[in-house]
């Protein structure tokens, strides 16, 4: 690792301040858009134990999807290889709430980072957990080794209240047979999902067997857990590679070249396999829902780094 990083993330923070105002809070759920924009965050954690942050890194934010990417190793761990019949693992090429796919793949969505992908696991879980809000903290607690761990009941119900589109396509895949659970069910259990909040340095910790070949180890003395099997940790990031960024996948990929998984919270994390992970957060997003800052603090780091250039 780079004896400078605590340097390095320093001078990240003061270039990216620069782009405070070329993005805008996602605000199509009304309770993010009161989210104070010119706010930024990064924190490391390394698989040699050592942790690094900076800014707002130890304030919390709404993961939004970026919990789709521990419904679906949820699932995945659940259900195996039989979850592919339900969904894709190609990227969509759409925008991350696109209907129009579905249409003519008969209700299978391309991958199970897109919306109607996460909600057909979603609806995979609900099928498992009764209470499948508590389950998934439960998992998360661990993972981020914080027992306070919550989701947001005001951003939950805001979002809830508003999506119609989500309950659309719902209903689109029902239709299709592709949907088990009632649509009104799943979208409780989705939009609570959503609204789980993590800080950057719980993100980064929470993530932690992507980088270490599915093991996670708990910062608070219990006993480390092969939480995902190394095979389906190196699928995890092949699937957050090339579809962790919704239809802006392939530009993270040629700028930044790591697993990513992104939310219209702001926050981003980054996956660097034997080295660690890297979660980012500033609320301002781009035309395709991905945090401004959080890309160019990424692409930064990698190239200060080096770090991704021995991992494709
Ligand atoms: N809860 C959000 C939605 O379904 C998640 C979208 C995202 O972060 O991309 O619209």
């Amino acid at each position: 690792m780079p004896r400078h990083l605590p340097a390095l993330l320093d001078q990240i923070h003061t270039e990216a301040q620069a782009l405070f105002g070329q993005g805008r809070v996602a605000d199509y759920i009304p309770a993010l858009g009161e989210v104070p924009p010119r706010q930024f965050g990064m924190a490391v954690a390394l698989c040699n134990g050592e942790t690094h942050a900076v800014g707002d890194a130890h304030t919390p934010f709404s993961l939004q999807s970026i919990t789709k990417l521990f419904t679906f190793v949820l699932a995945l761990k659940l259900v195996g290889d039989e979850l592919w019949q339900r969904v894709g693992r190609e990227p969509s090429g759409a925008a991350f709430n696109s209907i129009v796919q579905l249409e003519t793949e008969n209700g299978i969505p391309r991958n199970p980072f897109i919306n109607a992908g996460a909600l057909v696991i979603t609806d995979i879980l609900t099928t498992r957990y009764a209470h499948l809000d508590y389950a998934l903290l439960g998992a998360l607690r661990r993972l981020a080794d914080d027992p306070e761990l919550h989701w947001n009941a005001r951003i939950a119900k805001s979002e809830r209240d508003t999506a119609h589109r989500n309950m659309a396509m719902a209903y689109f895949m029902k239709s299709h047979g592709n949907f088990h659970n009632p649509p009104e069910l799943v979208l409780d259990n989705y939009c609570r999902q959503c609204a789980t909040e993590m800080s950057c340095s719980q993100l980064a910790q929470a993530t932690m067997f992507l980088a270490n070949k599915g093991r996670d180890q708990s910062l608070r003395g219990e006993p480390d857990e092969q939480f995902l099997s190394a095979d389906d940790t190196r699928r995890v990031n092949a699937l957050l590679l090339t579809c962790g960024a919704y239809d802006a996948a392939g530009d993270f990929a040629y700028r930044i070249g790591l697993p990513v998984k992104t939310g219209v919270g702001g926050g981003i994390v980054a996956i660097v396999p034997g080295v660690g992970t890297v979660a980012v957060w500033a609320p301002e997003l781009d035309a395709k829902g991905n945090s401004v800052l959080g890309a160019f603090a990424l692409e930064r780091l990698v190239q200060l780094t080096g770090w991704g250039h021995n991992t494709l």
